[in-house]
């Protein structure tokens, strides 16, 4: 497949709670352009039960999704007959929305013989940084989210290793549960940013779990409950004592993530002896200050590369979604309309292969 040609993909994301539709020019492998990335977050839906429930999420996404797609079509100003494929989010997530967004796809598929791409989320994710920044295979991944919390080593499109994820809550999740418990709000990883920058960090010693044990995976649900029982605790709480809490568990976020990821960059260095290892990170809880400076540090102390594509592209988006369908398509992949949603996909699966031979 010639790497000139400029194919036109529209990108569809319904996996939790942002409706996302984009349209992305591809101009050849790691060369891609948004024309358009539309992204409904449906905050305000779930705002009141202090987290995404999936059932009304998937109603929402029929709702708006069709407007979203021709939102995205008249932003990138092209009609859908000069679309060349439509990738859609399969999975993993709640599988009520990614059966929205996929039955849409194949629905626009079949009723316009266009080649459907089942994309995989976490892949969507683990490319995204090839779409903003020059990144070379391989590089690393912290994937740090409202769902996952992983480190994948990205050896090259449609080939993964996971090395390591949280074996309960995942990273975002856990800022959103601490901010419920202390009445912040949603969406809690920013309200309790905010916080933590007027507390005290070392006024609380909260626990830094698994950080003694060598594997690469997270556990932040001990951390979410010493949080609870420190608050009722000290109860009733006055907004000194909410930003202390905050802070100090920010720092215990800070730790685990800075040892994680330098373990993390030494096992890549072990690995790949003559190439300097690139750290990406990607997912919601990356707009966190705290944190990216913390990476900052760990990566310059070890040699290593940080990127930090736009905040824009870390969370969902239908950008990400299309650019990763368009890789795989320029390598020859595309997916039957019988393909299955899956609520649960992981990325080093063998299904995730595609054929390099095709370059
Ligand atoms: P995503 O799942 O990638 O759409 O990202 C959403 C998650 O990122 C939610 O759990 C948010 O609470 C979290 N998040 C967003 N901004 C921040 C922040 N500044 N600090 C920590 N977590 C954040
Ligand atoms: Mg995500």
């Amino acid at each position: 497949m010639s790497e000139n040609i400029k194919k036109l993909i529209l990108g569809i994301e319904t996996s939790c709670d942002e409706t996302a539709a984009s349209i992305v020019a591809h101009y050849g492998l790691g060369r891609g352009k948004i024309l358009s990335n539309i992204v409904r977050t449906q905050l305000k839906e779930h705002e009141n039960f202090g987290g995404v429930v999936p059932e009304l999420a998937a109603r929402s996404h029929i709702i708006h999704l069709e407007n979203i797609v021709q939102k995205a079509l008249e932003e990138a100003n092209i009609e859908l007959d000069e679309i060349d494929a439509i990738a859609a989010t399969a999975g993993p997530g709640l599988i009520g929305g990614v059966l929205v967004g996929l039955t849409f796809a194949k629905g626009l598929s079949a009723a316009t013989n266009k080649p459907l791409i089942a994309v995989n989320h976490l892949e969507a994710h683990a490319l995204s940084a090839r779409l903003s920044d020059e990144v070379s295979f391989p590089y690393l991944m912290l994937l740090v989210s409202g769902g996952h919390s992983q480190f994948l080593l990205v050896n090259n499109i449609g080939d993964y290793q996971l090395w390591g994820t949280t074996i309960d809550d995942a990273l975002g999740e856990c800022f959103d549960k601490v901010a419920k418990m202390l009445s912040l709000g949603m969406p809690g990883g920013p309200k309790v940013e905010e916080m933590a920058l007027k507390g005290d960090n070392k006024r609380f010693k909260f626990p830094r779990p698994l950080l003694h044990e060598e594997r690469l995976d997270f556990s932040f649900s001990g951390l979410k409950t010493a949080v609870r029982l420190q608050a009722e605790k000290i109860a009733p709480l006055n907004e000194q004592d909410i930003c202390d809490i905050c802070a100090s568990f920010q720092q215990a976020v800070i730790d685990i993530i800075s040892a994680r990821s330098k373990d993390a960059i030494i096992k890549f260095k072990q690995e790949f002896p003559s190439i300097k290892c690139q750290l990406i990170v990607a997912g919601g809880v990356a707009a966190n200050k705290g944190i990216s400076k913390a990476l900052k540090e760990v990566t310059l102390q070890q040699d290593a590369i940080l990127i930090v594509p736009p905040i824009s592209l870390c969370t969902d988006n239908g950008a990400m979604v299309a650019f990763a369908g368009a890789e795989r398509f320029a390598l020859g992949a595309s997916d039957g309309l019988d393909f299955i949603a899956k609520p649960r996909w992981s990325l080093d699966s063998e299904d995730m292969r595609v054929n390099q031979n095709e370059l």
